[in-house]
């Protein structure tokens, strides 16, 4: 508001000035009058009188410019002149007393100025003359235009959004409202004062004392203004939920309330949006509360928003000790920065983010929990915070413990069985392989899983036919054969849910079980054979001896017949003596592969000349061919000097002859021939013939001991069957390999080979050595006068000596112990010569030999003994002996044996 007290003051002035005139002072006023702050002006008869300098001012004339020459209208807007020339009409005419008015004026430049003016009447050099005040409040209409807009602008608005006004003069109780006040319960519009009573009447009755205690409340001077909600009846009969705001907005000077303005407003669609919302709320409340689960929010800070119930057993806080506060209050640093890491880390992620977390509680008790952190968004897209949803998984992560312990010692234990476990499923892909019995299959634990088994095991209709069996239900046994491996494998159907699932299957590695039924079966067979060998043996042998031992007794019989002729004689003794050979062909057989059996067998290398060697045998079976009318033949690819090997001589000469004299056992016409090659480091030595052949499947076979290619045949070509054995030994002996081919009723060949293990020069010089220039004689003596003794139990060995010796003797003496052989010595020193047995009952020929040599070194003791061990020669020699006859005693050896020490 303008204030005015200034003006009226100044007023206040001039009319002193009027009624006592101090004139002397008139200048002073003058001074101040023309100084003002406010413009000054005197009108008189329509024409300015007097202006001061501010009047100027505001309306940018000069003195000279207005006074006398202008009217107050001329200052005026054009739509305000009726105003200021009304005015200036009323105070002239004493119709007002005094005006105060506004009007627009009009500046020289032609800008408006809000002017507000005082004039009264005064009598102006003797005539009716208006001296008034203006003030240029231009800026001050300004903000009022801008407060009037306003005002008109929240007119508008509360109608627009139904807000009702109402004025209430409480001195009066005079009450005035709004029209929609009315309007908007339903209700006409009242001009007038209403009666406020009536209003409260439509207050539902349960809210009218709550109302009512509002209203007091400031009438009683407690409040400045009420606020309250109630539910107030509309014209259609319903209640609707209001809002009313009342201000005391008068007081008189005592402070008494004078008015009280306040606004209504319906809620009732925003109460009930509210109601509904606090009933959802309350519902998820509820339902968070009810939830095993801790559910919490934070903000980005981290700071805790909400939480449940359960949290709260976490924390051990009510919620609202929690809310406000940040994980750092209640747990140490470490835990809340991990807390705080995964809150950001779900925040950065912008999408829910698992973990496991092992939380203590308060009361001490720990739990598993599974959290998921949920970044959470307003919808106009800010980030509220971060919502976490934990549970409990300690039960879940103690079973799965438990199954993942059990898991592994079961799958640990299925690995190191020796089997192969497998799961297949219905379409038949594998889905689990272990087991250890993969290595045989060469296949790395679960390495064929998601491979399909009709791919895999497509050449196995065995095992395509078993799977296919399990698939449609049924259970299957089936046996395989993979890279040599064998497996017994059982498959079965799996159904889950009373639905096919797939197949579980087991393979047992029966590799070991077939190896070992085979070879028991192999065994078996052998056994069987074996049986049937030995008695075809003893068959066979009872023939081989009986057949010479006939010879030898039959024959040795007719030599009694007294009328024998000497023909005769001759024939049967030949018989006897060949017999006889037979028969010892046989045990020396026997010994041999006894010898080979208990590995007493030595090896004695020497140079051998093997084109000698096989000189000696064509000699000696030359006639065996001859009779058999076969041809006999061999060849020497080296000459004499070259053919030179390190090989023990007598058992090469004993494979060699032995297989020649197969071969012409084998053999009814033809030919056969033998020989050898140099292959390389090895002599390859043949013997071929055109005879009977062997069947293939003996081939291997007939290097057995007593295995004959067919016995029946042979019981007709004697033998044991031990001779190939024999030969196989020695030749591998002496570092060789023997083999044959041969064609049934065609022939076979015989092969064997030797290292040709020497060089050319030592040959040479081993040749000159063996073949001296001058060839020895052997002169056979007539008699050599000695005196024999003969230490023998044996009464047949005996004799065959005694005769032998006979032809070199002077004096023949027989004992038949050691003992005895040793007194007979004693008391015979002239003894040249000893044939010790070696096998004689009580003191042996050993003990025997020592005990002569106790006394005398000079006599020649000769050991004998019937068994040709290796080790006996060495054993007599050591006795004291000075050489060894094997027995049976071939003549011809004992007769050079006794010549190389006592002929002359
Ligand atoms: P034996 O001749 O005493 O039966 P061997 O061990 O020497 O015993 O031979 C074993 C078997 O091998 C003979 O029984 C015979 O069936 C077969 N065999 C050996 N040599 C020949 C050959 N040259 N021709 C045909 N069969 C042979």
């Amino acid at each position: 508001m303008v204030n005015f007290n200034s003006l009226r003051n100044l007023h206040f002035l001039f009319k002193k000035k009027r009624n006592q005139p101090y004139l002397d002072s008139e200048a002073k006023y003058r001074d101040i009058v023309e100084h003002s702050l406010t413009g000054v002006y005197i009108i008189q008869d329509d024409s300015f009188r007097y202006v001061n300098k501010k009047f100027c001012e505001i309306f940018g004339y000069s003195y000279e410019e207005i006074v006398d020459k202008m009217s107050p209208v001329s200052l005026a807007f054009e739509s305000d002149k009726n105003i200021v020339k009304e005015n200036i009409r009323k105070r002239i005419s004493k119709e007002s007393k005094s005006i105060e008015y506004e009007f627009r004026g009009v500046k020289k430049d032609g800008s408006i100025v809000w002017i507000r003016v005082l004039g009264n009447l005064m009598p102006y050099k003797g005539k009716p003359a208006i001296s008034g005040m203006l003030i240029d409040f231009t800026d001050r209409k300004l903000v009022e235009e801008a407060l009037y807009i306003g005002e008109e602008r929240l007119r508008v608005t509360l109608e627009a959004t139904k807000i009702g006004i109402w004025d209430w003069n409480v001195e009066s109780d005079i009450w005035f409202a709004s029209p929609i006040y009315y309007t908007m319960l339903g209700y006409e519009p009242v001009a007038e004062p209403s009666d406020r009573t009536v209003w409260f009447t439509r207050i539902h009755p349960d809210d009218r004392e709550y109302v009512r205690a509002k209203i007091n409340n400031v009438l009683a001077y407690k409040e400045d203004s009420y606020d309250y909600e109630a539910r107030m009846l509309h014209a259609n009969g319903s209640y609707r939920w209001h809002q009313v705001k009342g201000h005391i907005i008068d007081k008189d000077n005592q402070g008494k309330i004078k008015r009280i303005v306040g606004i209504r407003k319906d809620i009732n669609d925003f109460k009930q949006v509210e109601e509904e919302l606090r009933i959802s709320k309350n519902r998820l409340r509820v339902l968070i509360d009810t939830l095993p689960d801790l559910v919490w929010l934070k903000d980005p800070q981290g700071v805790y928003l909400q939480c449940n119930q359960r949290f709260e057993q976490l924390y051990g806080a009510a919620e609202k000790e929690i809310v406000g506060k940040t994980d750092y209050n209640f747990v140490n640093k470490e835990f809340a920065d991990f807390f705080r890491q995964k809150d950001n880390e779900a925040a950065v992620a912008d999408k829910p983010s698992i973990n496991e977390e092992e939380l203590t509680f308060a009361d001490g008790h720990k739990e598993i929990i599974e959290t998921i952190k949920t970044p959470i968004y307003e919808s106009d897209g800010t980030f509220i915070g971060v919502l976490g949803i934990g549970r409990d998984i300690t039960q879940r992560k103690k079973a799965e413990q438990e199954l993942i312990k059990n898991e592994a010692l079961i799958s640990t234990a299925v690995e190191n069985l020796p089997i192969v476990f497998y799961l297949i499923d219905k379409s038949g892909i594998f889905n689990l392989s272990i087991g250890a019995g993969l290595k045989g299959l060469c296949l790395l634990p679960n390495q064929i899983v998601g491979q399909s088994v009709f791919d895999l095991y497509k050449d196995f209709p065995q095992t395509i036919e078993a799977i296919n069996k399990a698939l449609s239900g049924e259970s299957a046994i089936f046996e395989s054969n993979v890279n040599g491996v064998h497996y017994l494998s059982i498959v079965n159907p799996i159904s889950m849910s009373d639905k096919q699932a797939g197949i579980v299957g087991v393979g047992l590695d029966i590799t070991d079980r077939k190896k070992a039924e085979s070879d028991l079966l192999k065994a078996k067979e052998k056994a069987e054979e074996s049986d049937r060998l030995k008695s075809a043996f003893l068959a066979n042998m009872s023939h081989e001896i009986r057949t010479p031992m006939n010879g030898i007794l039959g024959f040795a019989g007719l030599l009694n017949e007294p009328k024998l002729s000497g023909e005769q004689q001759k024939k049967y003794i030949r018989i006897i003596e060949e017999s006889g050979e037979r028969m010892l062909n046989i045990i020396n057989d026997i010994i041999n592969i006894s010898k080979i059996e208990s590995g007493i067998i030595d090896i004695h290398l020497s140079e051998t000349n093997i084109n000698n060697q096989l000189q000696f045998v064509y000699d000696s079976l030359k006639l065996d061919a001859y009779h058999k009318k076969l041809k006999l033949s061999f060849r020497c690819e080296l000459d004499e000097y070259e053919s030179i090997i390190i090989t023990d001589g007598e058992k090469f000469y004993g494979i060699l002859s032995n297989l020649v004299k197969n071969a012409i056992k084998y053999t009814d016409k033809g030919t056969i021939e033998f020989g050898y090659a140099v292959k390389g480091e090895k002599m390859e030595f043949y013997v071929k013939d055109t005879g009977i052949g062997i069947p293939k499947e003996k081939i291997e076979v007939i290097f057995e001991r007593f295995i004959q290619a067919d016995i029946a045949d042979k019981m007709a070509r004697q033998g044991v069957g031990l001779g190939l054995a024999i030969s196989k030994a020695y030749v591998e002996m002496l570092g060789g390999k023997i083999w044959v081919d041969s064609e049934e009723s065609k022939g076979s060949t015989f092969f064997f080979t030797l290292p040709s293990n020497i060089d050319i020069d030592k040959k040479v010089k081993i040749l000159a050595a063996v073949h001296p220039d001058t060839e020895e004689k052997t002169v056979i003596p007539e008699n050599l006068g000695l005196k024999v003794l003969i230490a023998e139990d044996d009464k047949t060995s005996e004799m065959l000596i005694s005769i032998e010796l006979e032809k070199f003797s002077r004096e023949i003496l027989k004992v038949n112990t050691g003992t005895h052989a040793v007194e007979t010595c004693h008391n015979n020193p002239d003894i040249d010569l000893v044939l010790m047995d070696i096998q004689m009952p009580g003191m042996n020929g050993y003990e025997a030999t020592r005990e002569i040599r106790e006394f005398n070194k000079e006599v020649i003791i000769i050991a004998q003994t019937a068994f040709v061990l290796e080790g006996d020669k060495e054993k007599a020699i050591g006795a004291g002996c000075n050489n060894y006859i094997s027995k049976p005693i071939n003549p011809n050896i004992l007769l050079s044996l006794v010549q190389s020490y006592f002929a002359k």
